[in-house]
């Protein structure tokens, strides 16, 4: 199984302070106290959002602070309540206690939310401790104060996107070239050739994980058994990337090489919707490139190169939409079922 990892600091607000006050009034020697409440610290909340994929966003910004409340005033005036944060998760993420170890909640549910940290409470000013005896009171209290939990996240991934083709095609540089990140891959037990992974950052809304999978056709090729529980992973991805050498000698006959070990291999994963890519555009002169660019798209097929970057922006555009399809057409059926 893939599986991202993170680990973050929440911090609830503090409660604002209640307050000593008491009115004045022109003529009124001694008024009333009037010291108001001190408002809500904010508190810390995990939400899920079906957009986010990974747990990048949590790596980068590890830290997490809602705001104190705002100390009371005279004339009753309560402080302001802090602010309460929200930290973006992707469905899925397991939250523990990263000092006690303990579970804390399993954001498996589209729309889970849950308060993990809980902002203090605000102190009461002197007005609320005015009684018959006492109608001038000093006293007020002090807010409560925030909580500190050190999070661990825990995410299995799901590879949205598989990119396969011969050895040398170029799978490994084009993962690397789109990727920002590369989460920790539990050992695979069976086998040497691992798979790569990759989130891909288009925008703040979208993202998705690319995973290089050498073993399906290199292992195919060397006789390799991969092993139940790799191909069971792999068979969740969505959309596969059929990546051939543009300056091979015959790069169709590449690619139907390719086509026909994936339709052996497993038909789940000749099902999938594939997006046939060119590589190494950049090896070309600049009749060949011409050609090739005329025929790439009359094949429906996109010409990049990795080293240049050429036809990579589009090609990760046209991957993304395909995801998204499909993702939408996998929440459409849950929903039916
Ligand atoms: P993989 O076996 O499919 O993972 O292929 P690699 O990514 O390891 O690439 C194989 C070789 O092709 C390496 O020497 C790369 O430097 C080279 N290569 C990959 N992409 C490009 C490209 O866009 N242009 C050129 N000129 N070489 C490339
Ligand atoms: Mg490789």
């Amino acid at each position: 199984m893939f599986i991202d990892q993170a680990k973050i600091e929440v911090t609830s607000g503090k409660g604002g302070n209640g307050c000593v006050s008491f009115r004045r009034e022109k003529y009124v020697p001694k008024g009333g106290p009037d010291g108001g409440d001190g408002g809500k610290g904010g508190s810390v909340w995990l939400r899920v959002n079906p957009h986010i994929r990974t747990l990048l966003d949590c790596r980068e910004t590890r830290v997490y602070r809602a705001d104190a409340g705002g100390a009371g005033s005279g004339n009753n005036k309560t402080g302001k309540d802090g602010k309460d944060i929200v930290v973006w998760m992707p469905a899925g993420t397991v939250v523990r206690d990263a000092t006690s170890g303990e579970t804390l909640v399993d954001l498996t549910g589209p729309e889970s939310e849950y308060q993990v940290a809980r902002g203090g409470r605000g102190g009461r000013g002197n007005a609320r401790f005015a009684t018959s005896r006492n109608q001038a009171p000093r006293r007020a209290d002090p807010g409560t104060p925030g909580e500190s939990r050190l999070l661990e996240l825990e995410l299995k991934l799901i590879a949205d996107v598989g990119f396969v083709g011969l050895p040398n095609a170029g799978k490994s540089t084009l993962l690397s070239r789109v990727s920002r990140a590369h989460p920790k891959i539990a050992a695979y037990p069976f086998t040497t050739l691992e798979p790569h992974l990759g989130i891909v950052i288009l925008d703040e809304e979208r993202q998705f994980v690319a995973a290089d999978l050498p073993g399906l056709i290199e292992g195919a090729h060397q006789g390799r058994g991969l092993g139940h529980q790799f191909l069971r992973h792999v068979e969740r991805t969505r959309v596969l990337v059929l990546l051939t050498d543009v300056s091979s000698e015959h790069p169709e006959v590449d690619a139907a090489l390719v086509v026909r070990e994936i339709e052996e291999y497993s038909s789940t994963l000749a099902a999938k919707p594939r997006v046939a890519v060119l590589s190494k555009a950049d090896l070309l002169g600049p009749e060949a490139h011409e050609a090739a660019l005329l025929r790439a798209r009359a094949a429906g097929a996109t010409l990049i190169s990795a080293h240049t970057g050429e036809g990579v922006p589009e090609l990760l555009e046209t991957l993304w939409r395909r995801v998204d399809e499909v993702a939408r057409a996998e929440s459409q059926s849950d929903d039916d079922g």
